[in-house]
């Protein structure tokens, strides 16, 4: 809107100086003509419409029309309205869509090393992630090594701190874990795996029916926000606090040569926007989670924390992953040494900052 105003003042400075309405009109019109019509297909792993993460790609799109005044409008398609909810990757790489918003773990199968860019058990939260990707090379390394797909990473939102998820008995030690039936992917499943439980893979329309009938006897999803209109409350009674994902990131991505072949300036009002819609989610999750939380708590869901023995044979199996994907992967070996002592020094500052104030208020 302000260039066009921008352009139209221009416009009638020179034509004054010329003089001459009909000079005017014509610079007016060429004005007009120089409008750029952009247009990029963006597919989503989420249904058209999903809470939160569906919602704020599509307030994205709006906010990218807007600020670029009509010239840049991007098409969002739900999962599997254009591709497969998890065949944006290859969709994008191969430039059949401009871009996708989805969640980097989901092609560990592509490299080991992209699940590290979702986050990881007892890692960072949304803050300390976003500090890494946008000041400790988490972006850089991200993007050097998409661009062997053709593809473009932006950070496209956190989920925040997840909750460890709905369980149908109470855990009170490592024992109780021993051959459970758990929805539950990623490093998070990997971790959970070495304490006995079964991880299990399930698309979300799936998972409610099979908590019900017992074919897994628990499942984590995201947190009290979506969870609720999960309905797992209805047939899991415990809601145990989480370690698996404290900060999950979601991307926003482009195909590499699309994105080279924007214009410089409508990069960088992608870029702003995508800093826009990476900042709001969070401050939607909070928002919504702690208004979830208070009617779960009327529902009488028991909110439960792991026992201590649970907490501390994850930490030692996270290791062991971790040990084990390095050996398995140069590039998570190289990503893993990138974020460990970025890891380790934000945490002493968090402890020392946050944590020590959150005691202060909460009185425990
Ligand atoms: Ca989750």
């Amino acid at each position: 809107m302000k260039r066009r105003a921008f352009l139209g003042a221009a416009t009638l400075g020179v034509a004054t100086l010329l003089g001459g309405c009909k000079r005017q009109e014509k610079l007016q019109d060429f004005s007009i003509s120089k409008k750029r019509s952009i247009e990029l297909k963006l597919a989503t792993s989420w249904p058209a419409g999903f809470p939160i993460m569906g919602e704020g790609v599509e307030k994205f799109a709006k906010r990218v029309h807007e600020a670029s005044g009509g010239e840049v409008k991007i098409k969002v398609f739900g999962k599997n309205l254009l591709v497969p909810a998890l065949g944006v990757f290859d969709a994008c790489s191969a430039g059949q869509i401009d871009a996708f918003h989805s969640g980097p773990y989901y092609w560990k199968g592509k490299n080991l090393a992209f699940s590290l860019f979702g986050g990881f058990p007892f890692g960072f939260t949304a803050n300390e992630m976003n500090a890494w990707m946008e000041f400790g090379g988490g972006l850089e390394i991200w993007r050097e090594l998409y661009a062997r797909y053709d593809l473009y990473p932006l950070l496209g939102g956190n989920t925040d701190v997840q909750m460890g998820g709905w369980f149908k008995k109470e855990i009170k030690s490592v024992e109780d874990l021993k051959g459970l039936k758990m929805r539950i992917p990623g490093l998070g499943g990997e971790v959970m795996a070495r304490l006995g439980v079964n991880p299990i893979l399930l698309p979300a329309g799936e998972i409610y029916t099979a908590l019900e009938r017992g074919t897994i006897d628990a499942t984590e999803w995201v947190g009290p926000a979506l969870d609720i209109k999960m309905g797992f409350y209805k047939v899991a009674r415990y809601y145990y606090s989480g370690f698996h994902e404290p900060g999950s990131v979601l991307e926003l991505t482009f195909n590499l040569k699309r994105w080279q072949s924007l214009p410089k300036d409508i990069q960088a009002l992608i870029q702003s926007c995508a800093r826009e819609l990476n900042a709001l989610m969070v401050y939607d999750f909070q928002d919504k989670n702690a208004k979830a939380l208070t009617k779960l708590r009327k529902l009488g869901v028991e909110l439960k924390t792991w026992p201590q023995d649970v907490v501390e044979a994850a930490k030692k199996a996270l290791f062991e992953v971790i040990e084990e994907q390095s050996r398995q992967s140069a590039d998570f070996k190289r990503v893993w040494e990138l974020i460990e002592p970025y890891w380790i020094q934000n945490r002493a500052w968090t402890s020392l900052g946050l944590k020590n104030y959150l005691k202060m208020r909460d009185g425990s």
